[in-house]
């Protein structure tokens, strides 16, 4: 049977490019900085996002953890969205590992966080309160419809963390995918903030890792993080070159992603029986509800993947569907079909 994978983008696995690359790569010890491919996997990551320096880590929970570390001290308060990957999918490594306080602020739909909202989040100089160190942003917006965040917000919430002292750190695992949404370059997203991390293993298809990028004394802070955590790695080149092929070959082709997406997303749009907001479609992610009665979420992701066609119920009424590297076309035309005629049984 034929199988379509859209339960994530991580589920992409490394091109015939990157497995040369992994097998020819040159390598020495990550710990001592001495590995020569990681070490140009982050001046290329760093030259991308306009920073100084960038950082490898194994995975964007760590890297997203190695920034919360960097940034604040224990007890240290952090605004982050109440959708946020950060908050909702991490264990609450930010306060079981990093000490950090929580403090959520509803998202709108399209993953964006108030601007006032913020403002009024940040804490004034008071014994009883924490400090804010830190406003965390996420761009794309995963669990928002994957939306991207537009450089004029970005901008915006960096003036105001400048105006109040605070720090800005943008979870961008998707970020090269909300550059090409916008068509932007992705220095006009990222030059607000203090650091970004972004996944290589995503949309990038590369096997493992993730990026940390910031001033180079963020990065020497972010370094002891890493390490603290157990993410030291030695001959990492060999997955860093992976790395690398993303990089180069790997950026330009995303809007393909977005463009199955809104095919995929158009079709279910024209299914009676599911509910789709088109307006909240511009990367690669759909979310979309089943509204048949007795119909819920969980029974149509068995039903379809008893067809061969993977998702991710992610609610008890709400299904997540992702495009990636390896869907073409021809699988969301697929796709269309099976979800048709489970419609209308
Ligand atoms: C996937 C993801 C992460 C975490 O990455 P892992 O490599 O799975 O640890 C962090 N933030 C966002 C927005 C993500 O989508």
């Amino acid at each position: 049977m034929r199988t379509v994978d859209l339960r994530s983008d991580t589920v992409t696995s490394p091109t015939p490019e990157m497995r040369k690359a992994m097998a020819e790569a040159k390598t020495g010890d990550d710990v001592f900085g001495e590995d020569p491919t990681v070490r140009r996997l982050e001046e290329k990551a760093a030259e991308l996002t306009g920073k100084e320096n960038a950082l490898f880590v194994a995975s964007g929970t760590m890297a997203n953890l190695v920034c919360q570390l960097t940034h604040c001290g224990r007890g240290d308060e952090m605004i982050l969205g109440d959708q946020s990957h950060i908050f909702y999918y991490e264990q609450g490594g930010s306060s079981a590992l990093a000490g950090v306080h929580p403090r959520t602020v509803p998202n709108l739909p399209d993953g964006r966080i108030p601007i006032e909202s913020i403002e009024l989040a940040i804490r004034p100089k008071d014994i009883h309160f924490p400090k804010t160190r830190l406003i965390v942003l996420e761009n794309t917006h995963n669990r928002c419809s994957g939306s991207p965040i537009p450089p004029d917000y970005m901008e915006k919430a960096g003036t105001l963390a400048q105006k109040h002292g605070v720090s800005v750190h943008i979870d961008g695992a998707r970020i090269f995918n909300a550059a090409a949404a916008l068509e932007v370059d992705v220095k006009k997203l990222t030059g607000p903030a203090d650091s970004v991390s972004f996944c290589l293993s995503k949309g990038l298809a590369a096997p493992v890792g993730s990026l940390v990028c910031g001033s180079d004394s963020f990065i020497e802070g972010a370094v002891r993080q890493r390490k603290i955590l157990g993410g030291g790695m030695r001959q990492a080149g060999v997955i860093a070159a992976a790395g690398l092929v993303a990089l180069t070959e790997m950026v330009g082709r995303l809007a393909d992603d977005h463009a199955n997406c809104r095919r995929l997303a158009e079709g279910f749009a024209n299914i009676p029986g599911l509910s789709v907001n088109l307006d909240l479609v511009k990367t690669n992610i759909l979310f979309f509800d089943p509204i048949k009665e007795n119909l819920p979420a969980d029974v149509l992701v068995n039903a379809l993947a008893d067809n061969g066609v993977r998702m991710l119920a992610l609610g008890p009424k709400t299904i997540r569907a992702v495009t990636h590297y390896h869907i073409q076309p021809d699988d969301i035309d697929y796709v269309l079909n099976v979800m048709n005629r489970l419609l209308s049984k």
